[in-house]
């Protein structure tokens, strides 16, 4: 807890901050005095940033990433190649891919992995969305789903939820490879660097090709 010689306004600011990943109290004690100095207009700025993303930011019901608009820019923009989903863990794992400029797919956000150890299971992820998402692609009128990239980490949640997804996909005929050269075993994609990345989707390895 922070010292009781801090006002609690400014204790209260430094234990929401604390919250953050990566944020311990001291660096919460320095974000929160900076912003006491900051001019209020500045101040409020920022505190209306924060409740506005939870008013304005939702899921986007085809790939499930965080957007303003649904469909989101990727999946409403018809020079993606919509035959084509990776599927990743969250969000910011797009933008990690996005960066490497390789891939010119669609994406699929699972909102997490999983875990078993942890009792996250398929139904704790976005799994069943994507499913329903690779048969609906069949009917008629819509672009055919053909190849499923799997970009979960190379964690054991991830690895479980590739082999788990990897599994049901084949079952729909439709090509599952999982990238995996150069990214590092326990790494999380969104702190891949854009080079590592590109060469990890290029040389994606099949899991099942449709038959
Ligand atoms: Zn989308």
């Amino acid at each position: 807890m922070a010292s009781k010689a801090l006002p609690p306004a400014l204790e209260r600011l430094i234990a929401d901050l604390s919250m953050l990943p990566g944020i311990g109290e001291k660096t919460a004690t320095r974000l929160a005095l900076s912003i006491l100095r900051w001019p209020e207009s500045r101040a409020r700025e920022l505190g209306e940033a924060i409740t506005q993303l939870h008013s304005r930011i939702k899921l986007c019901t085809t790939c499930f990433t965080f957007s303003e608009d649904d469909p989101c820019a990727i999946c409403g923009d018809p020079r993606r190649d919509h035959t084509i989903i990776c599927v990743v863990e969250d969000p910011g794992d797009i933008i990690a891919i996005e960066k490497s400029g390789i891939f010119r797919g669609t994406y699929h956000v699972l909102h997490g992995a999983i875990s078993p150890m942890d009792g996250i299971g398929p139904e704790d992820v976005k799994a069943k969305e994507l499913i329903r998402r690779i048969e609906e692609s069949k009917r008629a009128g819509g672009t055919e789903v053909k190849e499923v990239i799997i970009a979960t980490s190379s964690t054991a949640p991830g690895e479980a939820t590739a082999s788990y997804l990897s599994d049901i996909i084949e079952k729909s005929g439709v090509k599952v490879s999982r990238i995996a050269c150069g990214i590092p075993v326990g790494m999380d994609i969104k702190y891949a660097d854009p080079h590592t990345l590109k060469q990890a989707i290029s040389q994606r390895i099949a899991l099942c090709e449709s038959s």
